[in-house]
């Protein structure tokens, strides 16, 4: 048996290519589940055991908090203990940290600012433009989009409109907005996230010796999920760096899911023009996916258009053969979520860990009709998203009490006890388990409070609210075993045995706001995502109203294209290219036939289950109207016979 511990085991050919190659610029360029993760860890791994780089001298940077304590587990695995493995911002907290006395003349670091949609608001009252909750939310996202993209406040308008982008009103009063934002912000003495990455680069541009510091700790370089790096962050990874080049970098191109917010793939796609000495490795296995989840993931990316769609690359399934992915269509989004809790439920007690299951959506407010359905079928689950589990009130309430419990906790009652101690203080009792909804849920987010204080037991209650402190920053969220519920962006990078895509109905996926052709594009890439996370069971599935009896929705433009079966023909995960490329008349047409045949006749939602098939429409459609009028409508032989009358 291979020796997991060894990172030049259990490798292809190209991924050993990775582990080996000299020092100096490497990019690896491949689609999802090919195992690039896999072989940067190796790599890094390989180079510290070797002796050719010290661990603290190597910086693995990745997207989200889980991955980088993934990576950092997998390295210790092999062997390479102590490595760096953080996210960008964590990395830049860190240095602007450590430097903040010399950086903030001798004050401790701002405070970061824990709601930018709030001082945005207030930012736009002082222009005195008014908007909504809504409307602050949309400009912070402007306003991040300018500062990633470092755009100051007075080019906006012009960096705008090149962007193509479609600020939420004028876009030179949104500069306004933007600027008395920053002007909010100093007076208030707190930073934002952008800020903070900022005042890393400012520390080593302006700093020549904190750069030399900076450098001498930092010499080798690896950065994960590349294709969805900003200017900004693409900036501070050039100040590390200074003049040298011992960079590896990965990344998908098809995986760009953060464009909207200012990441660009161009970093990856031209980093050979940018190190003309670097080298490039291709990998085209797929291992994480059975050959059926391979065959439909090939079929989304294969309809991509527009300028990242020439960068797919081709994935060959590598896994034995497993289930057909399932797709379903719900009269509304309640009985969609139950039986999805349902079919988790079964899951769960045929041995798939609760753990190894998903559910993904697009938008976070698709989350609570599962938390509810999930906690009703008795199925735990944790919600993956740590902005707001430390947003939530009872999360608030028990820092509070735990920090006000260090004035009279009994010095080092164990951690356990004190922290239990403090919380039967703000009403959450350990064996108190509510039975579900909301309630479970806010026991469960205490609960997961305590598994942490437990999980770390050699604190004292000061240090532990110290480190509560450190992870809402960085937000860690804590572990809980149970069904992940995560958005789709959050989910990057990560598989689960089983994964549910749910909500994917026009409006949602692509959702309401991705107006222009780029952002359709953008939200392909993201269902693109969503399918490669699932390494065996995958569904799929819409509700054609969000409420009984509501205003009908039709199923994601994306779907139809996915019946079952045909993903399966797509060939045993040989890439597609296919749906469109190169197919004979006939195919195109029998495709198309297809399309139509399961079409419903009212509303054009493409998944109808059987008895909806039958009828010709979706149970939730109207059936009063004309329907001979509609099939012959929908029907262009119908139609081209009209015309031909009149
Ligand atoms: P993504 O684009 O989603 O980030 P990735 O290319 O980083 O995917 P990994 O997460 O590294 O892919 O690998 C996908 C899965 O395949 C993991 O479970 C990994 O352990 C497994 N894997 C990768 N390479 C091999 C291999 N050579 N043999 C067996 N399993 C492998
Ligand atoms: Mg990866």
């Amino acid at each position: 048996m291979a020796d997991s511990s060894n990172p030049l085991a259990g490798l292809d050919p190209e991924q050993a290519a990775v582990v080996t190659a000299p020092a100096g610029p490497l990019c690896v360029l491949a689609g999802a589940g090919t195992g690039k993760t896999r072989a940067i860890t190796h790599r890094i791994a390989h180079r510290v055991r070797s002796g050719q780089v010290r661990a603290q001298h190597v910086l693995a940077v990745t997207f989200t908090a889980r991955a980088a304590a993934e990576m950092r587990a997998r390295i210790d695995q092999l062997g390479a203990a102590g490595v760096q493995a953080r996210t960008f911002h964590a990395a830049a907290l860190r240095q602007v940290r450590y430097f903040a006395p010399r950086l903030f003349s001798g004050r401790d670091m701002p405070e970061l600012l824990d709601s930018k949609a709030r001082l945005v608001g207030l930012a736009a009252t002082r222009v005195g433009v008014k908007i909504d909750g809504t409307g602050a939310r949309d400009l912070a996202g402007e306003i991040e989009w300018a500062k990633s993209s470092l755009i100051e406040p007075a080019d906006y308008a012009v960096a705008a409109a090149k962007a193509l982008r479609e600020p939420p009103f004028d876009a030179a009063k949104v500069g306004e907005v933007y600027a008395a934002y920053e002007r909010v912000k100093r007076a208030q003495g707190v930073i934002d996230f952008e800020d903070m990455i900022r005042a890393a680069i400012w520390a080593m541009e302006e700093h020549e010796d904190v750069a030399q510091q900076i450098r001498s700790q930092y010499r080798h370089f690896v950065v994960d999920e590349y294709q969805d790096v900003n200017p900004m962050q693409q900036r501070l990874l050039e100040s590390w760096l200074g003049d040298r080049d011992d960079l590896t970098v990965v990344g998908d191109a098809s995986q760009t899911i953060y464009s909207f917010t200012g990441a660009s793939a161009s970093y990856l796609v031209d980093f050979k023009r940018r190190h003309p000495a670097a080298t490039v490795v291709r990998l085209i296995r797929d291992y994480r996916s059975t050959p059926q989840v391979v065959g439909l993931a090939n079929t989304v990316i294969g309809q991509a258009r527009g300028e990242l769609a020439r960068l797919r690359l081709e994935l060959i399934g590598q896994r034995p053969a497993g289930p057909e992915p399932v797709m379903r269509s719900f009269p509304d989004e309640a009985q969609e979520a139950a039986a999805v809790a349902a079919r988790c439920g079964e899951l769960v007690a045929a041995g798939t860990p609760a753990e190894e299951i998903a559910v993904l959506f697009r938008v976070n407010a698709q989350s609570e009709v599962y938390q509810e359905a999930l906690a009703e079928a008795g199925v735990p689950y944790v919600v993956h998203g740590a902005e707001r589990f430390f947003e939530r009130v009872e999360v608030r309430q028990a820092m509070i009490a735990l920090r006000a419990a260090t004035r009279s906790a009994d010095a080092d009652a164990p951690l356990t006890e004190s922290v239990a101690r403090a919380l039967e203080g703000v009403g959450w009792r350990p064996g108190d388990t509510p039975a579900g909804g909301a309630a479970r849920e806010r026991w469960e987010a205490v609960a997961a409070l305590v598994a942490l204080a437990e999980s770390m037991p050699a604190l004292t209650l000061e240090a532990f609210n110290e480190e509560l402190a450190r992870r809402a920053t960085l937000q860690h969220v804590p572990t809980v075993a149970g069904v992940t519920l995560s958005s789709l962006h959050s989910a990057k990078g990560l598989e689960w045995d089983a994964v549910f895509l749910v909500g994917l109905a026009e409006g949602t996926m692509p959702v309401i706001h991705a107006r222009t052709p780029d952002a359709v594009e953008e939200e392909r890439r993201l269902l693109y995502v969503g399918v490669t996370r699932a390494r065996h069971t995958l569904w799929l599935s819409y509700a054609g109203a969000r409420a009984p009896g509501g205003r009908p929705r039709r199923a994601s433009r994306f779907l139809p294209m996915l019946e079952p079966g045909r993903a399966a023909q797509q060939g045993s995960g040989r890439h597609a290219g296919a749906a469109g490329r190169g197919l004979g008349k006939a195919e195109v047409a029998a495709r198309v036939r297809r399309t139509v045949a399961v079409s419903c006749r009212v509303c054009g939602a493409g998944l109808l289950s059987g008895a909806e098939r039958k009828l010709g429409r979706c149970a939730g459609c109207p059936a009063d109207r004309d329907e001979e009028l509609l099939a012959r409508l929908l029907d262009w032989r119908a139609r081209l016979a009209a015309v031909q009358k009149v």
